[in-house]
């Protein structure tokens, strides 16, 4: 039986800025994740996507293919990081039950180890600068997996999350002077003024915890 190839677009490649294969496995379970739920791309803010994945470790090139495949995007305020160092995201939609998990499988994870790409990256050669037909090769290994080969893919039945509300409302620093979003801006000295004003350091808890009860 001949292998069926996943079609990833060139422009995701292009956005992403270089050719590597997790961009690809991102954009599979992007596409997935829509298949499965049952909508089209976040024209707007709909999908919201927990990525698992932390700092300082290989592989964070998955989100950008998450993101190209469903325009669930960071400038959207659609993804954000849960820094659990997973090679898996989950996907919520608005008005739909519960979320969906998609995972890398240790076993195709096991299957790319020992491919010559990695030899490079090993070395400290950045993915643009490997040659292009081992590149290719292992972004084939991707592209003619079957589903199965590539993920776990688990329903989460209770997860709950509630997006923050958006909010027009801005204020001057009454320090710098710039324009500040009203959640941002701090007391300091009875003057409400921007958090680098204020020296009060981190803004806030930007990722607010998904509920998953297992
Ligand atoms: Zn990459
Ligand atoms: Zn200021």
């Amino acid at each position: 039986m001949e292998k069926k190839k996943f079609e990833v677009p060139e422009w995701a490649f292009e956005f992403h800025g270089h050719k590597c294969p997790f961009m690809p496995i991102g954009y599979r379970m992007g596409t997935i994740a829509l298949e499965r739920i049952g909508v089209g791309r976040s024209q707007n803010h709909e999908m919201h996507v927990f990525s698992e994945m932390g700092i300082a470790h290989p592989q964070g090139c998955m989100q950008d293919g998450i993101m190209a495949a469903t325009s669930a995007t960071f400038g959207k305020g659609l993804i954000e990081k849960l820094n659990y160092g997973k090679v898996a995201a989950i996907f919520w939609y608005p008005g739909k039950k519960g979320a969906l998990r998609i995972a890398l499988k240790n076993e195709f994870s096991d299957k790319l180890a020992p491919h010559e790409f990695f030899k490079y990256r090993k070395k400290g050669i950045e993915p643009s600068d490997i040659p292009d037909d081992v590149r290719q090769d292992i972004i084939d290994m991707v592209l003619y997996a079957t589903e199965d080969e590539l993920f776990n893919i688990q329903e989460l039945p209770d997860f709950e999350y509630t997006p923050v509300k958006g909010s027009f409302n801005k204020e001057k620093c009454e320090v710098c002077g710039e324009y500040v979003f009203e959640r941002y801006l701090r007391v300091k000295d009875g003057k409400k003024v921007c958090i680098p004003c204020s020296k009060y350091g981190c803004a806030e808890k930007t990722v607010s915890f998904p509920k998953i009860k297992k």
